[in-house]
This record gives C-alpha cells, structure tokens and sequence, in this order.
C-alpha cells in the first residue's frame, strides 16, 4: 500500500492511487491539498480568474431528476432576461474589470435560441471591443450551432456530463432519448472539435454515487483531455425525484471534504487545465469556494444575474447570494478572496494553458 506522501509526488496515477486521495482524512488530507496548491502555481500561476456568470433562463425542455428547474417541476416562475438586460450585466463585468462572463441557461434547441445567442455574443463582443471572453453554457446543441455561437465570439463552453458512469448517469436522468448519455459525450466531441476549450464536470456525493465513480469520472476527465472543469458537491433540491434518497446521502462537511479532495486530485491529474470553485461549495460553507481556490481552483464565477430571477435559478436549495445584489456580492467576494490570499486577474481572460498545449498536438 503507498502512502499519500508517495502517491501525491508521481505524475500519473492509478485508479487505485486516486481512491486513496479521494479517501484522504487529517494530516493526510492537508497535504494533498497543500500539493494541489503548489502544483496549480507551478502550472497555472498564482492568479485566479473572474467569470461573471449571468443565468439568463430558467427555462429549460430537460427533465433531470436532480435539478430543481427541470421542466416538470411546476413551482418554477419561468423567466427569460430581455438581451438589454443581459448586456447591462455584461456592462457591469467590463466596467468591473471581469475578464470574462460566462452565460448559462436551460436547454433550449430551437432556432430562435440559437440565432439569440449568436447575437448576443456579437454584441457582447462588439460593445467590449472584444475585451470580454464568453463562456457559453446552454446545454447540448447541434454541431451548427456551437459552431455558429464559436464564429460569433464564444471560445469556451461548458458542458457538465454530471456523471460519467453510465449506470450511475441513468440513476440521475431519465432513459430517454432526450437524455441520452452517448449524445452528452458526443456533444462534448463536437465542442472539441468546433475549436471551444471545453469543459465538464460531475457532481460529488450523489445518491448511489461510491469512491470508484469519482476515480472513474478523474480518469474519464484525463482521457477525454479536458481544458476546464466545474465540479461542486450534489446539494438536493426538494421538487426532484432523488430528494427521496436523501436518508442515503452523506453529511454536508463530508460531500464539502470530498469535493476539495476532488479538485485536488483533479489539479494533480491535470496539472494546466482551469478548474472552477463551483458556487455549491459556498451551499456548503460560507467560505466554501475561497478554500476551493486554495486546494487546486484557479477559477471563480462571482453571480452577476439581476436579483428579480436570482431565486427562480435555483438548480439546488440554500443557493447563496440570492439577496446580495452584483456590486455587493463583488465587494464582500474580493475582500474574502483577498483574505484567503489570492491574486485576481483583474481584466485578463485567464484562458486555459491546456488548451493551447493540446491544439498545438
Ligand atoms: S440540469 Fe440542466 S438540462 Fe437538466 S433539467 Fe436542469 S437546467 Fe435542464
């Protein structure tokens, strides 16, 4: 049996040797993370980035069972933000000094969507003078589409699989063809190809979920050669089918540790890609994603969504920051980032180094 000391100084690792960072407690744990942390410096630098994440619809024709938006949950007030307002919050991200913004919303794949997104992009572009970086995440599309949105100006797009076992992916969606698992990873084939940086990321301590699957979507993240990740801990929402398991979840502090161990067995793994401090990781504890950036994250995604649908985007319950407005929410997240010690990347794209090693292949 290797000790963590052993496995943390390799360079690659075995399904095995990611369980036990996976597994690590105490003393052990730290020092994953304090290596997670040196390795993120050495590749990435000392930097971390902003993305200001606007939520632009709730609305969305999918029906996964962890997610309190899915069409079927009828306690949802449906929105969809006016493009003025979306560019207002764009506005707010530039004057601020936000490198990028990245603009999520449900899935909907209709031609009136896309031909809105592709505008908006332009137009994002246009009034930034191409100083904004765009990160797109709307779900899976057609290789037209994402190739459209790319040509207007998106460069990176995320696109979480959630669960990249196959058995446990069909515990948590339905087994329809809208929710197929092998068109989830070709949309993830077609976002490589298209020429995004392209990332994904799953959810840590589902119901059903073991050490195994975790070791499992690390490997699938290193095989499939990702440039970003946005992984956090499942936090269940009450209008979904798995909120009936969740006697079989474990405790908050655990999914919270488990997750930082995730990212820094992930920031071993892949040394030079960009790893977000998802937002659930502060559903958690309060200080949830300034813990994440000091364990391997180099990336954050402070909320910039106007208030009045703030708590109508609720994929997860006690979502934080949903009565602090964007200039609040920036200046209570910068004084804590500060006080974790991190260096922000005022203005800067804080692309992913993976990326341009990978294109250069
Ligand atoms: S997880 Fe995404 S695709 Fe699934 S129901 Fe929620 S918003 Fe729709």
């Amino acid at each position: 049996m290797n000790t963590i000391s052993e496995i943390v100084s390799r360079s690659t690792f075995s399904a095995e040797d990611l369980v036990a960072l996976l597994s690590t407690k105490g003393a052990e744990r730290e020092l994953l993370h304090a290596k997670a942390r040196q390795v993120k410096e050495e590749h990435t630098g000392k930097k971390i980035f902003y993305r200001g994440l606007i939520e632009i619809s709730n609305i969305c024709s999918k029906n996964c069972f962890y997610c309190g938006i899915r069409s079927s949950n009828p306690n949802v007030v449906r929105y969809d933000m006016p493009d003025e307002e979306i560019l207002e919050a764009c506005r707010f991200a530039h004057a601020n000094r936000f490198g990028s913004v990245v603009l999520q919303s449900g899935e909907i794949q209709t031609k009136k969507f896309t031909e809105r997104i592709a505008n908006l992009v332009k137009r994002i572009k246009h009034f930034s003078n191409n100083e904004l970086g765009i990160t797109l995440s709307c779900g899976e599309q057609s290789l037209e589409t994402y190739r459209r949105w790319f040509e207007n100006g998106a460069h990176r797009y995320l696109l979480r699989i959630e669960a990249t076992s196959r058995e446990l992916y069909y515990k948590i969606h339905p087994d329809t063809p809208k929710h197929s698992y092998e068109k989830r990873v070709e949309a993830l084939e077609f976002l490589k190809d298209t020429g995004y940086q392209t990332g994904t990321g799953v959810m840590i301590g589902l119901p059903f979920q073991t050490v195994e699957d975790l070791a499992g979507d690390l490997q699938f993240f290193k095989n499939f050669d990702i440039d970003m990740c946005g992984m956090g801990p499942y936090v269940e929402h009450e209008n979904t089918p798995l909120w009936k398991f969740r006697d079989l979840l474990l405790a908050a502090e655990e999914r919270f540790n488990l997750s930082l161990n995730m990212i820094s067995a992930l920031r071993l793994l892949m040394p030079d890609i960009n790893i977000a401090a998802a937002t659930a990781l502060q559903t958690l504890n309060p200080l949830g994603r300034e813990k994440a950036l000091t364990v391997g994250a180099n990336v954050i995604m402070p909320n910039l969504t106007p208030l009045k649908y703030r708590k109508e985007y609720l994929l997860y319950e006690n979502k934080p920051s949903l009565d602090e407005d964007s200039e609040l929410t920036l200046r209570n997240l910068e004084a804590r980032l500060i006080a974790a010690g991190c260096e922000i990347g005022h203005a800067e794209w804080g692309d992913s180094k993976r990326f341009f090693k990978r294109i250069e292949k």
